[in-house]
């Protein structure tokens, strides 16, 4: 068995509700990191995450490449979700036990970085518990290590099912040969239930998103995604703050 987080970016969308009916069912908890502006659009879809146990994160307002702002426009798309974030949990009558950010394209923000990660630290942000996923598990996809002393939340396997678009050359398949890549062939049916023993700790950090152009493209691809995980030994943690 592999234990792992599982965090979904770019919420909501109208694909919102049905992703969080299917991880009720299979007793998945995840983190949602939430594009604040699309709460214009969406607002009772993300209601509707929170209200069903999910806890929704800042992964900005606009989802700008933050190496391309300044420090100043990096704190104000930080500030103006929060903004947004709060209205959300105070709206759904759901206390936000932690807070935590994601950076859009994981683009930590270039020369700002040192001070970006000094600014989430002093606002209180925090990261979900890594004592047991190693660096090198992120460096597998990308990341530098020690992820796990940074105040925002990286990942050590991406899908990259965002990749699916007309002629992109990149298909479902292809998340799933990244999957045989890293977890191995299927193991075992898909179980009924995706969440690790009470008490596990998670070894892997999960991403995956909430996109209505992945579904124009492949229908139920967040099942077939998440399902493949699952029948590959993959069983998921609830989040915990380190
Ligand atoms: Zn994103």
């Amino acid at each position: 068995m592999t234990t792992a987080y599982l965090t979904i970016d770019d919420i909501p969308s109208k694909l919102t509700p049905s992703i969080v009916d299917f991880l009720n069912k299979k007793q998945i908890v995840p983190v949602m990191f939430c594009w604040c502006e699309r709460i214009n659009y969406y607002r009772q879809n993300a209601i509707y995450a929170l209200k069903h146990g999910i806890l929704i994160q800042n992964h900005s307002l606009t989802h700008p490449h933050f190496s391309e702002l300044s420090f100043e426009q990096a704190v104000e798309e930080i500030e103006k979700a929060e903004e947004v974030l709060e209205s959300l949990y105070k709206e759904a009558g759901v206390k936000r036990p932690f807070k935590m950010f994601r950076f859009p394209f994981g683009d930590k923000g270039g020369k700002n970085e040192a001070a970006l990660q000094e600014y989430l630290k002093e606002h209180g942000f925090t990261q979900l518990d890594q004592s047991n996923i190693l660096p090198a598990e992120y460096e597998k996809d990308g990341a530098q290590k020690n992820q796990g002393d940074c105040y925002d939340t990286k990942w050590t396997f991406d899908y990259a099912e965002w990749r699916v678009r007309p002629n992109s050359g990149f298909s479902i398949e292809d998340s799933i040969s990244k999957a045989n890549a890293r977890f191995g062939a299927p193991t075992s049916d898909v179980p009924e239930s995706g969440a690790a023993p009470a008490g596990a700790k998670a070894e892997q950090l999960i991403l995956i998103h909430d996109h209505e152009d992945t579904e124009n493209m492949y229908k139920g691809y967040f099942e077939t995604l998440i399902n493949a995980l699952l029948a590959r030994g993959v069983r998921f943690v609830k989040p915990v703050v380190r």
